[in-house]
């Protein structure tokens, strides 16, 4: 919000019944009613309990006029609840909250939050880092994991995030840097260890009746083109560099100049496609899928 000129009021607080002036960092005044402040904050019931001299007024607050006045609506009983647009709004309130010990706003920012996510989980239109960040610092663990599965679109580890990954507990951000970590080792794992399970291997039918006087025909599958390799080079560079779900989740990798000669790979017997990109596609999103996406 703008400064204001330090004479002026805040509109909805300016009306002369309240018997309290207070003053945000900004200078913008509110005129308050000194009995809802003792009963919705310690910090000034126990000002009020405390002797001083009638005309002795509290010094400036310590947050500027939007914060101040969206955590009267709060707490005011007959003023509708105060629009908070951005993560940093809320921190801003609850920093307020907490320096004057008004319980009120900090359950109002919880409730907010948790109703927000009911609605959907990328609330706020804001980066998912700040709203796992949020959610930790309110204890709202349901929350903090519908988080963490939107993180898993930005890589943690570019450094843009450092300084709100700074404001996390060990234990929290340990959590985060975890829950990615285990995504990229299962694709990894999967795709490194197991090959045969990942791509589909077609039987050879040809083979398969030149294998007969050997004695294990129906588990004759293709040979993996060596080409493969590719697939998993190309894979490991994005779960490295970029984010993870969002590549992983959008079927133009597999377009990559590079892999045209795997999905392409005939057997020179049957005539088979060997890998096809559609199985792959669908067993790296089952992969996907029932890999745990939340800390
Ligand atoms: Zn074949």
């Amino acid at each position: 919000m703008a400064a204001r000129d330090s004479s002026q009021y805040h509109p909805s607080y300016s009306s002369r019944d309240g018997d309290l002036l207070l003053s945000s960092s900004d200078g913008v005044l509110f005129n308050v009613h000194s009995d809802v402040l003792r009963r919705a904050s310690g910090f000034f019931k126990d000002m009020y309990d405390m002797p001083r001299s009638a005309d002795e007024t509290p010094g400036p607050l310590t947050a500027k006029s939007n914060t101040v006045a969206a955590a009267l609506d709060i707490i005011y009983p007959d003023r509708g609840y105060p629009t908070i647009a951005t993560v940093a709004d809320f921190q801003d309130l609850q920093s307020f909250g907490d320096y004057y010990s008004m319980p009120k706003v900090g359950s109002h920012i919880r409730s907010l939050i948790q109703a927000g996510f009911r609605v959907s989980p990328d609330i706020l239109g804001v980066d998912p880092v700040k709203l796992y960040v949020l959610c930790c610092r309110f204890g709202l663990e349901k929350e903090a994991k519908l988080a963490s599965a939107q993180t898993l679109r930005i890589d943690v580890k570019s450094g843009s995030h450092d300084a709100l990954l700074e404001e996390l507990s060990c234990e929290n951000l340990l959590r985060l840097t975890r829950l990615h970590q285990r995504r990229k080792d299962a694709v990894l794992n999967a795709i490194l260890l197991n090959p045969r399970d990942f791509f589909e291997l077609p039987k050879c039918r040809v083979r398969n009746s030149v294998n007969m006087y050997f004695g294990g025909p129906e588990n004759y599958l293709h040979e993996i083109p060596t080409s493969w390799a590719i697939l998993t080079q190309v894979i490991y560079e994005a779960i490295e560099k970029e984010p993870l779900d969002c590549v992983l989740r959008d079927r133009k990798f597999l377009d990559h100049a590079g892999l045209g000669t795997l999905w392409g790979t005939k057997c020179d017997r049957c005539v088979q496609i060997v890998c096809t990109k559609e199985h792959f596609w669908k067993s790296l999103q089952d992969l996907l899928d029932r890999t745990p996406n939340t800390v």
